[in-house]
């Protein structure tokens, strides 16, 4: 146990740590042109900056292949891409964009001829060039003319360094962009599911985390449906910025969700209290930052998204520390939530270490988030589940322990019949059902004779194995229509459904005989009964029925025992008892 705890834990600390070395190296690494396809194109470009011209026919600007483009948020960026150096078939190739913020794009492919063919999209309308994973498409036309460059044009671009360009052959597009809707149908159906399964957990457990997880399930659901351009099949006016704006909102209430749903979960005795205010307060910061980030077109947006990534490493680091503490004193919920957190840091971790633009058939870092959410989502619902699971195995022990206690409890220990309780209890259930049924009820009490005089010469444990011999004789008659319950001391019970008058006299002697022809070895012999017998009357209970039957039983004693005294038919009247049998 402590072994898995520290694998784990040293499994988010890794994630941590190399999430952070990743903002440093990210920082410093330069674009690595690829040798094969797909080919990179994100910063590999000659660049100008102009005025947004009026014409679409501009004439390109002079182009400078150093440094870094400036002063280009308001204006037109100018990118440039000599094809001509690249081992590529130059008949048949496409460029895929990752979405961006811009008003407008033109992309313009050049041939050996001379010929420039533009191609272009605006924000509300992005035509045929949209697919599902998040990317732009543009298909270079086919000419006969050998393709030789690439002109990009960006209008009002928010980030030169967020873009993200690849350039690769026709077919691979497609098939990147097939295989990239179906995972990220998948994706976003996993989380729909999660969001539908721990809101509805939340509902029926009154829980607060498994609400903040749906909240976090849902948000990333609609993140999802935004980023991959989902959201276009609806809404073809939401292409281009407006969709990126709103990634980048919900992105960041995301966090404050996911955040929200971990630190909710655990006990408050589990986690120091400031410790949990900290990781709450970042977690709210990063959602607010997430607002005048999402809004901005302009300015240092480079610079508030490094003081985003600093503050979201910050949180993970809050995040981590709680499930740690929580989860050395023994908190169930921090195991499956660092279970679950575990890979959405590896994943934030390895995005800002290597270049993942490429990876998942181009889905790049926002796919694998994706892929790492559906990941949480269905951790934290197994997790869940199997947490009820444990919860109703409890129950079912519990309801078994009280149903044996409730058999003990209407249970005689020394002959195993049912005793006052139980019989009490039966003999009611028996009773509603002949009054209901006009069926006749009857009770013998059952006493044996001089039995104080067998413990007195025998012994206690001889009266014991007489007591035991006779239940297991009475017990013979037990069934549907007879209940037989040990009453306490050397008395029992009999409750006779369906038999009256003459019949139920012969009965109770059958049973006097029987009882007494009983051998209880050579020291005891044989001993007898007295029985009290008193049968239904109309409006009678199970109180009444005993008092007249003990009665009968006293009368039985009283004319000399070994006999059956019925009593007389009702309570009130003189007593008119009947001698059936005397020895
Ligand atoms: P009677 O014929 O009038 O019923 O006489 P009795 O001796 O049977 O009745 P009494 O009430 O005087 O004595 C009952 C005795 O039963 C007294 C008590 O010690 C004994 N007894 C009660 N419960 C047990 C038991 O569980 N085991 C044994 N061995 N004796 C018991
Ligand atoms: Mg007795
Ligand atoms: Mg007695």
């Amino acid at each position: 146990m402590k072994k898995r705890m520290t694998g784990w834990l040293l499994l988010l600390l890794c994630a941590l740590a190399s999430a952070c070395l990743g903002a440093v190296a990210s920082q410093a690494a330069t674009p690595n042109p690829v040798a094969t396809g797909p080919w990179n194109l994100s910063h590999d470009t000659c660049h100008a900056v102009t005025a947004i011209p009026v014409s679409e026919n501009a004439p390109l600007p002079p182009f400078q292949c150093r440094g870094q483009p400036a002063g280009y948020q308001r204006n037109s960026l100018w990118l440039r891409v000599d094809l001509t150096p690249l081992p590529v078939d130059r008949h048949n190739l496409t460029l895929m964009l990752h979405n961006s913020r811009f008003d407008r794009l033109r992309v313009g492919f050049t041939y050996a001829d001379g010929v420039t063919r533009w191609q272009s999209i605006g924000t509300g309308d992005f035509g045929e060039h949209w697919r599902a994973g998040g990317q732009i498409v543009f298909s270079a036309p086919h000419r006969d003319a050998e393709l030789q460059g690439l002109v990009l044009r960006f209008d009002r671009l928010a980030s030169y360094n967020l873009l993200r360009m690849r350039l690769m052959a026709g077919d691979e597009s497609s098939l990147q962009a097939t295989v990239l809707a179906m995972v990220v149908g998948g994706a976003l159906m996993l989380l729909l599911l999660g969001a539908v399964y721990n809101l509805s957990l939340a509902v029926a457990l009154r829980l607060q985390f498994p609400a903040w997880q749906g909240a976090w399930a849902g948000c990333m659901v609609i993140w999802g449906a935004f980023w991959s351009q989902l959201d276009l099949l609806v809404i073809p006016a939401m292409a281009g910025a407006p969709s990126a704006q709103i990634c980048t909102v919900l992105a960041c209430l995301a966090i404050t969700l996911a955040t929200f749903s971990a630190v909710t979960a655990l006990a408050r005795a589990h986690v120091p209290l400031a410790l949990r205010r900290i990781t709450l307060a970042l977690g709210i910061g990063i959602g607010l930052l997430g607002l005048p980030l999402g809004l901005m077109r302009e300015g240092p947006i480079d610079v508030w998204a490094s003081i985003l990534g600093v503050l979201t490493l910050a949180n993970l680091l809050a995040v981590a520390t709680c499930l740690t503490l929580a989860w050395r004193k023994g908190s169930m919920e921090a195991r499956a939530f660092a279970g679950a957190w575990a890979v959405p840091m590896a994943v934030l971790a390895s995005t800002q270490m290597f270049d993942t633009d490429r990876l998942l058939w181009g889905g790049g870092a926002q796919l694998m988030v994706l892929l790492a959410a559906a990941w949480q989502t269905l951790w934290l619902s197994v997790a869940a589940t199997h947490r009820f699971a444990r919860m109703r195995l409890e129950r079912d022990r519990a309801r078994q322990a009280e149903a044996q206690a409730h058999e003990l409890a209407r249970r005689d220990p020394l002959t195993g019949l049912p005793n006052r309780r139980g019989f009490m209890e039966r003999a009611q259930v028996m009773l509603d059902r002949a009054q209901s049924g006009g069926t006749a009820l009857a009770l013998l009490l059952i006493d044996v004779d001089k039995f104080k005089a067998i413990n007195d010469a025998h012994g206690h444990e001889a009266g014991d194995a007489v007591l035991c011999t006779l239940g297991q004789r009475l017990a013979r008659w037990d069934g549907d229509l007879c209940a037989v319950a040990r009453f306490g001391g050397e008395e029992f019970a009999v409750a006779v459904a369906g038999v009256s008058g003459q019949l139920l006299l012969q009965f109770a002697d059958a049973m006097r005989e029987a009882v007494g022809e009983c051998y209880h070895g050579p020291t005891v012999g044989r001993v007898t009964v007295s029985i009290g017998v008193a049968d239904m009357q109309s409006g009678c209970d199970v109180q009444s029925l005993y008092r007249r039957a003990d009665d009968a039983l006293y009368e039985a004693k009283r004319r000399g025992r070994d006999r059956v005294v019925m009593a007389p038919p009702r309570p009130a009247a003189t007593p008119q008892l009947h001698l059936v049998h005397s020895a």
